[in-house]
């Protein structure tokens, strides 16, 4: 089974692509994570990425592109995958198309999770990642068992620069100009799939599980 998953930032998708990782045995391949991980281990491509990471904008394609269709081919991947935060522009859908074209494969869901503006900026500045493993949480919807530590690995935990106010404003203006192109795109192929994400993570969860099954 593969999977995208699309919405906004701070929609709940990676809280949900994790969820659904478990369930059906994939991974869970967030394009956000990688660069985050490379930045923490001072990599070519984290000094890259985080220029435009830190300003809300988005990392240029050929920095991503090739990276995931990298990662798609990998041993683990071949039952499927869920993929969080790629694509994120028209260009990206088209190349991960035509990879997977050339292995007579296709993308089989694409998930949008919905939730409106207002709801994004008030949640977002309740997020909160762990600095080590990159797990995020939200003080009020998804707290963690002890206050500012990480339930899975006890790492701190810190409200993300690219969370902050000012950046969130940014990534929603680039979301709704290159990402939301997106939803048509995949309803084009009749592969779209919509969910309300403004009710309770777990029935969201709910929705998404009756669609894939
Ligand atoms: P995320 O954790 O998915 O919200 O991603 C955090 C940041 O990483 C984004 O705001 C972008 O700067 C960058 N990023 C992640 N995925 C992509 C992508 N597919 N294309 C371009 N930039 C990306």
């Amino acid at each position: 089974m593969k999977i995208i998953m699309l919405g906004a930032p701070g929609a709940g998708k990676g809280t949900q692509a994790k969820k659904i990782a478990e369930k059906y045995g994939i991974p869970h391949i967030s394009t956000g994570d990688i660069f985050r991980a490379n930045i923490k281990n001072g990599t070519e491509l984290g000094k890259k990425a985080k220029t435009y990471m830190d300003q809300g904008a988005l990392v240029p394609d050929e920095l991503v592109v090739d990276l995931v269709v990298d990662r798609v081919g990998q041993e683990d991947a071949k039952n499927g995958y869920v993929l969080d935060g790629f694509p994120r522009t028209i260009p990206q859908a088209e190349a991960l198309d035509k990879a997977l074209a050339a292995i007579n494969d296709k993308v089989d869901y694409a998930i949008n999770v919905e939730v409106p503006d207002e709801n994004i900026i008030n949640r977002m500045s309740g997020r909160r990642a762990c600095v080590d493993c990159g797990g995020t949480y939200h003080i009020k919807y998804n707290p963690t068992k002890v206050e500012g530590v990480c339930d899975a690995c006890g790492g701190k935990l810190i409200l993300r620069d690219d969370d902050k106010p000012e950046t969130v404003k940014n990534r929603l203006s680039v979301y709704h100009e290159q990402t939301q192109p997106l939803i048509d795109y995949y309803s084009k192929q009749g592969i779209l799939k919509e969910v309300d994400g403004t009710v309770d993570m777990e029935e969201v969860f709910n929705a998404i599980t009756a669609i894939l099954g």
